[in-house]
Formats: C-alpha cells, structure tokens, sequence
C-alpha cells in the first residue's frame, strides 16, 4: 500500500527523523524534498498563527497534506514574552547567547522564575485543519546549566527536576518536552486516522 505522503514544514533534519519514527503509516517528507525554498515569513503575533501560516503556505502552493511547528518560551512575569518572538529575541535570528543574556538581564533577581515553553503544531489534511499543543512548565534558572540541547535549553530547568535541559540527553528532553509532548498528540491523532 502507497503511505500518504505528508509535508513537515521544516528543513530541520533531527525533528523530521524523529517524526518518522513514530509515524511508520506516513512518509513525512521535508520542505527542500518538495523543493520548497521559500523563505516563508512568520508574521503572526501567537505560535498557533505562525504554525498556520508555514503549513497553509504549502498546502495553498504544492496541494499537500502539511504541518508545521512553532515554539516559544513564555516567562510568567514577562508577560509570557519572549513567546512568539523567542528566536529573535535580542534582535538577530537564532543566537542563542544573546537572546539568554537579554532573558536573565530582564528578570534581574526577580523571585518569580516560573515559565513553559508551548510548541503549537497545525496540521492540513484532506482539507481539514487541526491544532495540536505541547506544554512544559519549569523556572528559569540564574545561570547556565549544562551545555547539551540549544536555545534556551541551558537556563530552563523543567519542573520535578534538579537539572536544565541542557544536562539531559535527548531522548530524556524529548519525553517531558513541549515538542515532545506536541508530537506525541499529533502522532496519535494522525495514527488513528481514516480517510
Ligand atoms: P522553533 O519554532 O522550533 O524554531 O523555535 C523558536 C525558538 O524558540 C528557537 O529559536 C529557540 O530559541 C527556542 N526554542 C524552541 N524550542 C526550544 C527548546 O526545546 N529548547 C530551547 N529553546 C527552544
């Protein structure tokens, strides 16, 4: 039996690997295995937003079954900022130094270090759009913690435990995690389809 081919609006090969693991129905295939180069701009004030935005893009221009991701990390009394904004946070895409420098120098000694990180995942298929959510709740912790994962992994200690994640392995973040978490819905909901 053909798989029914589904989009990941990624080039991230470590998340679309991952994916395929689980989804062994699927044929989860890239942004460049469909040879999409686009640079597509993810305008939108909320992660759900720019999640539609990525797979709708695709679905409109290729006619594909897609989904797509975003993350963000929501500090309490930042008013849930960084959020949508976190890659980009001090400014310049993805540097991770600066965006946790920026973070820390916020919340200064503020006692209140409560924050998730939230992965919204939208996904089209057979005309149909669903959302997924993934939450992770932890603190913010003063200084880096361990040097394994990327982003903000180094100064975000999950909560129940003792270590950032930064300090865990892979397999061990990815259990507790947003994304993991998001996935993991996405998974099921896609492994009990019937179309
Ligand atoms: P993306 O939507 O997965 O590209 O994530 C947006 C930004 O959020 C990234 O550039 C990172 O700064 C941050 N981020 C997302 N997921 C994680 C994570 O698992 N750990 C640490 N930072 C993350």
């Amino acid at each position: 039996m053909n798989k029914l081919k589904l989009v990941f609006a990624t080039n991230n090969q470590n998340k679309l690997e991952e994916v395929q693991a689980m989804l062994t129905n699927f044929e989860i295939v890239s942004l460049a295995a469909i040879n999409c180069f686009d640079n597509i701009a993810e305008t939108a004030d909320t992660l759900e937003g720019n999640a539609i935005i990525k797979a709708k893009f695709i679905t409109e221009k290729y006619g594909l079954n897609c989904f797509a991701d975003d993350t963000g990390l929501e500090v309490e009394t930042l008013n849930n900022e960084p959020g949508v904004y976190s890659a980009r946070y001090a400014g310049k895409e993805n540097n991770a130094e600066e965006n946790i420098k920026k973070l820390l120098k916020e919340l200064g000694n503020n006692s209140n270090r409560k924050a998730q990180f939230r992965t919204a995942i939208s996904l089209n298929i057979s005309e149909k759009q669903y959302i997924f959510e993934g939450i992770c709740k932890g603190t913010i912790l003063k200084e880096k913690q361990g040097e394994k994962g990327f982003g903000y992994d180094a100064i975000f200690m999950p909560e129940g435990y003792n270590k950032s994640f930064a300090e865990m392995d892979m397999n061990e973040k990815s259990s507790i995690s947003h994304r993991g978490k998001a996935i993991e819905k996405l998974v099921t909901f896609l492994n009990n389809y019937t179309w």
